[in-house]
């Protein structure tokens, strides 16, 4: 695939998917990811979106175009259906609602990333997400990440506030044109929910199932250790589900759920064995172990990614170090000065 049409699905517009569901991509400064989808579902009344954008004036003119283009303006917007509670899929909506009280839903997980979000920024030191990095061993990162962050024209969104309604696992929400249940998908973050319409065989895949690329894995306020373990199996959950196409936040549209999950879980696989062997050959720490092994589909060294990418490689690293703890094949302690060090499980005596 050339890199032209890995980036056509971010091109401004409105994608007509059928079924009175439409993509609108809106653009976010994120590298890597360029745009997010939103979801729009129309009736003669309304309409409903999964997922919002990110709360920057570009990102909300597009959305109003894009409305504007299939007949709607943003006061037509009901509900916003969201997926998790990272910036660029819930911080727009928060602002929309504060003048067009439009009703916001989201998982009952994401509780705590908010009361996470509310903390950091009452406390006069910033800190960043996921795994602390000095325990990650990666303490030298933190500094240089700090000051990236602040260049790279990400909003400084504050207003983390609650949704209207949390979504509990298997809430059905009754749309005018159909039915979609949330589905727990814990992994991406603790609260993660897809929509899924199993009479019209879609599933609004939020972050939790990406085409082209690999979600990152418990990259949140409310950081817990055994992200990768919940990640797994809600992967193997999503396979129980019947297959649906695929409408992803990031990447095209594509025909196969289960597809794309089978392909994930390998990829988790190939990692986790990876990484038990970089242990095996002496790297004790999440750091040397992401140093040590090639990141993103083009095999890159560590030291060839940007700050942010080296940041959610490190703490990649540490959730599969995680997991093959808890599956027995590594030990894990914590030295004198905080760090997790890893070493190979000893073999059991008999
Ligand atoms: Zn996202």
């Amino acid at each position: 695939m050339s890199a032209a049409d890995r980036h056509a699905w971010t091109e401004p517009g409105v994608e007509d998917l059928g079924g009175g569901v439409y993509r609108i991509p809106l653009p976010i400064p994120i590298d890597g990811l360029k745009a997010v989808n939103i979801y729009a579902i129309a009736d003669d009344q309304g309409i409903d979106l999964i997922d919002d954008g990110i709360a920057l004036v570009r990102a909300r003119e597009r959305l109003t175009g894009g409305l504007r283009q299939i007949g709607y303006e943003l006061g037509d917007i009901r509900n916003f259906f969201v997926t998790h509670v990272h910036i660029d899929h819930y911080s727009l909506a928060v602002e929309l609602r504060q003048t067009l009280r439009n009703v916001i839903a989201m998982g009952e997980g994401e509780r705590a990333n908010l009361v996470a979000l509310r903390e950091m920024i009452r406390s006069p030191r910033s800190r960043i997400y996921g795994g602390d990095l000095h325990r990650l061993g990666a303490a030298e990162l933190a500094a240089s990440l700090t000051i990236e962050r602040q260049s790279r024209g990400m909003p400084m969104f504050t207003d983390w506030e609650d949704p209207d309604r949390w979504l509990t696992d298997g809430a059905e929400l009754d749309l005018r044109s159909r039915m979609l249940r949330a589905v727990h998908t814990p992994g991406h973050t603790r609260g993660h929910v897809i929509f899924h319409d199993p009479a019209a065989r879609i599933m609004f895949a939020g972050d939790h199932v990406l085409p082209h690329i690999t979600p990152s894995i418990g990259f949140e306020a409310a950081y817990h250790r055994m992200a990768l373990r919940d990640y797994l199996s809600s992967l193997r959950r999503t396979l129980m589900l019947p297959d649906a196409r695929l409408l992803p936040a990031h990447g095209p549209v594509t025909g196969s759920t289960h597809d794309r999950v089978n392909e994930l879980l390998a990829h988790h696989d190939l990692r986790l064995a990876e990484i038990h062997q970089a242990v095996l050959a002496g790297h004790a720490t999440a750091y040397e172990v992401a140093k040590s092994i090639k990141w993103t589909r083009s095999q890159r060294l560590f030291s060839e990614l940007d700050l942010m990418s080296q940041f959610l490689a490190v703490n990649e690293a540490g959730a599969h170090l995680e997991v093959l703890t808890i599956r027995g094949q590594l030990a894990r302690e914590v030295s004198g000065d905080g760090i997790d060090l890893y070493q190979p499980a000893p073999v059991p005596r008999r």
